[in-house]
């Protein structure tokens, strides 16, 4: 019996920038309720809007607080 390599395996797993959640399509899930929105930005993906948001939000608190250190 033969099986084509490629349909064996996934090639890479990716995990949510954020929540490290594993994303199983990059884009366009044949499944929305399971994965209703992914998102790539600055080359980093995320699964959903809300992680995206949240380390923005994070990461500008971040810069805030290191902007206003008093010494
Ligand atoms: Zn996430």
């Amino acid at each position: 019996m033969r099986f084509a390599p490629n349909n064996l395996y996934i090639e890479e797993y990716i995990k949510c920038a954020n929540c490290g959640v594993l994303i199983y399509e990059k884009r366009g899930a044949k499944d929305p309720d399971k994965n209703p929105e992914t998102i790539t930005k600055a080359g980093k993906i995320y699964c959903s809007k809300w992680c995206l948001d949240w380390e923005e939000a994070r990461t500008a608190k971040e810069a805030n607080k290191a902007s206003t250190v008093v010494s």
